[in-house]
Parts: C-alpha cells; sequence; structure tokens
C-alpha cells in the first residue's frame, strides 16, 4: 500500500501543471503522456527521452502500479480471458477482452461492486463497494494492450459494461473515456467506446451534451414498470416512459443511435406480448435491439431463454421493423458473460 498518487489519474493539464512545476518545457507533459498512453509504460526508468532526474523524480512522487493482475483465466476456445485485478487497497475488479476475427474488444469495471442492486446480475448481489478512479479504469485497458501489444494487436473497443454502473460514477469514467479518447492519450476513437447504463435519467441528459461520440447502451430488459421494476429497482425512480423520453432527447440531440439490452429470461420477460410491448415502446427511435440469455448467476434462480424462444422473440421484433441481434455468449466458461463479474474476496 502506497499514498503516492497514481499517475494514471493525472489529467493532461494536471500533468503540464505538475511538469511546469518542476521547472519543466512544456514538451514535457506530452513526452510522458506518449509513454504512458501510447507506449505504455509502467514505470518511469523506461522514458529515455526524458532527464534522468526528473525519470527518478517521477517515480518518487508517483505510483505507475494501480492495479495488479493476479489471476487471469482464458476460456477453453481462447478466445476470451478474464482477469482479477486487486486494486491497491485490495479491493477487487474484473475486465474481460473479447477476441473476434478483427476486433479486440474490452470490457472494463468502473466501480468495485454496483449500488443498483439488480437480482439477475453477479455485480448487484454483492453490493457497492467503492468508485474507481479514472487511472484505475484506464489502467485495466493499458494492462490489455501491453498484452495485445506482444502479439502486434491492438485494443479496437471498449466497452463499459464490466463491473457497475458506469454513469453513477460519472466524473471519473468521464475522465478515463477522455484520456482513452485523447489524440495524446491512447487514441481510441470514440465511435470505439460504448457505456452501458441502467438508465439513470439524469446523467443521461449530462451525457447528450458531452463533445465525445460516446455509445450508448441502455439496459431495458423488461417492457412494462410492474416487471421491470422488479428486475430493476432504479426503475422506480426512473420508469419506462421517463426514461425513453430522455432516450428520445438524447436522440435529437447527439443524432446517434443507441443500444437497447434486453437480458432474456426463461418464461419471465420473452412472451409474444412482451415482444410487442417492447416494439411499441421502441417504435421509430434511432436504435437497435441487443438481446442477451441471461447468464447464470450465484444467487439468481432465473435461467436464461431456450435457443428457441431467443429466436422467436428475435424474429416477432425484426418483423414489427426493428433493428435486433442476438449477442453471442462468450465467456460463460469462465465466468466472463455479461453479469457475470463478481469479486471473489467478498
Ligand atoms: N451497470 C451497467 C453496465 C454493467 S452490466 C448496466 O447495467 O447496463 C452490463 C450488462 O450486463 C447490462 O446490460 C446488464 O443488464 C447485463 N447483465 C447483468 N447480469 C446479467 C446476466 N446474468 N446475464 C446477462 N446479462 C446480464
Ligand atoms: Fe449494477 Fe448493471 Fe449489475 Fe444492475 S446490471 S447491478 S446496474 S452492474
Amino acid at each position: 500500500m502506497t499514498n503516492k498518487p497514481f499517475i494514471f489519474d493525472l489529467s493532461t493539464i494536471e500533468l503540464e501543471q505538475t511538469l511546469a512545476g518542476w521547472g519543466q518545457p512544456t514538451y514535457r507533459a506530452k513526452q510522458v503522456e506518449a509513454w504512458l498512453y501510447q507506449n505504455y509504460a509502467d514505470n518511469a526508468s523506461v522514458m529515455t527521452n526524458l532527464p534522468k532526474s526528473l525519470r527518478q523524480k517521477l517515480t518518487k512522487c508517483y505510483q505507475f502500479k494501480v492495479i495488479d493482475p493476479y489471476m487471469v483465466v482464458d476460456s477453453t476456445d481462447g478466445q476470451t480471458r478474464k482477469i482479477l485485478f486487486k486494486l491497491m487497497d485490495g479491493r477487487e475488479v474484473e475486465a474481460v477482452l473479447m477476441r473476434y476475427e478483427k476486433r479486440q474488444t474490452l470490457c472494463i469495471s468502473t466501480q468495485a461492486g454496483c449500488a443498483m442492486g439488480c437480482p439477475f446480475c453477479a455485480t448487484g448481489q454483492m453490493g457497492f463497494i467503492r468508485n474507481l478512479t479514472a487511472g484505475e479504469i484506464v489502467a485495466q485497458v493499458l494492462h490489455y494492450a501491453r498484452q495485445l501489444n506482444e502479439e502486434a494487436r491492438h485494443v479496437t473497443n471498449v466497452v463499459f459494461m464490466g463491473m457497475g454502473e458506469p454513469l453513477a460514477n460519472y466524473t471519473e469514467t468521464w475522465q478515463a473515456i477522455r484520456r482513452l479518447n485523447a489524440s495524446s492519450g491512447f487514441n481510441l476513437g470514440a465511435r470505439h467506446m460504448t457505456v452501458s447504463t441502467v438508465g439513470l435519467v439524469p446523467a443521461i441528459r449530462r451525457m447528450s451534451k458531452e463533445p465525445e461520440q460516446i455509445g450508448l447502451a441502455v439496459s431495458l430488459h423488461a417492457p412494462t414498470d410492474a416487471l421491470r421494476d422488479t428486475l430493476i429497482p432504479i426503475n422506480k425512480r426512473y420508469p419506462i416512459a421517463m426514461l425513453m423520453e430522455t432516450l428520445r432527447d438524447y436522440i435529437t440531440i447527439t443524432n446517434r443511435r443507441i443500444t437497447f439490452e434486453y437480458a432474456l429470461m426463461d418464461n419471465l420477460n420473452d412472451s409474444d406480448e412482451q415482444a410487442d410491448q417492447l416494439v411499441t415502446l421502441v417504435k421509430d427511435m434511432l436504435c437497435h435491439i441487443n438481446l442477451i440469455p441471461l447468464n447464470p448467476t450465484p444467487d439468481s434462480s432465473w435461467s436464461g431463454s431456450s435457443d428457441e424462444r431467443v429466436y422467436r422473440f428475435r424474429d416477432r421484433l425484426q418483423a414489427a421493423g426493428v433493428p435486433t441481434t442476438v449477442r453471442l455468449r462468450r465467456g460463460i466458461d469462465i465466468a466472463a458473460g455479461c453479469g457475470q463479474l463478481y469479486n471473489h474476496a467478498k
């Protein structure tokens, strides 16, 4: 445990001010950022274009190791890797790499635990522990970037769909997004990042005014308040009508297509009638629906819909003109699927 501030928590401006305060020329901040975010440096001694005294000062004043990968699990098909990271205070989060033919998508965490308490989700079942800092969020990406770099691959997409509710940790999540997006930072296009939210209305409004063109995914999971209240407790505060109105405004302001996530639960939210109710909700919206058969979690008795019911539901939405896809199940054998991320040392 250390009390030094994390180097990855510094914004560009903070880094510039710190280095200027140390009497360094202005271009030094860019050099340091390039080392951290483009060369994935995890210590100052490799920063060979900096004077040795500056390297020593950075090492003395800042902590470079902010997360510790202490458990790595690969799926049997080798396409999915889950890493359990220990944070410096001993808390744990998970981040998952999914390899596709031409993409490497990372699913990263924004909180240890989650306060939203959705009963079907393993992270919800463990409760809220704490928010991650921007540096801890970015460090997950950099860790995988270092590994992929060894095979001449890159992180091509980042989804904020790991542990936690990103919009409940808005400031740090957004700082992380900026750092990942900045051309002086990790330089990942905003369109290659997606934030998934349970539907926090005020935060969605705030997000609609951000300059970055980040993708938005909303976890809907039920077409009526009666059912959504039981699956997503925060629905009582931000019910479906309010959420949909906010999302329609969001689309008008940003002109961007949104994604609805809908986890299909056997005989709970997967009937023909519910498909029709969903169609009515999203009619004429610039959106896309992603169906995810529910993944098993330790404390929930619900099970995922059968393939037959999944495809029936999809076909009904598609027939009504709603663009719909079924998300491929990934990493289920290593509990790295949606909603399965869990703090093991609870
Ligand atoms: N808190 C955010 C992002 C993290 S959860 C959110 O809820 O959107 C990422 C996605 O996994 C969400 O769509 C969530 O509803 C879904 N999910 C949670 N538990 C799941 C489970 N057991 N099976 C399938 N999807 C699940
Ligand atoms: Fe939190 Fe999302 Fe899980 Fe709900 S589904 S408990 S919001 S992580």
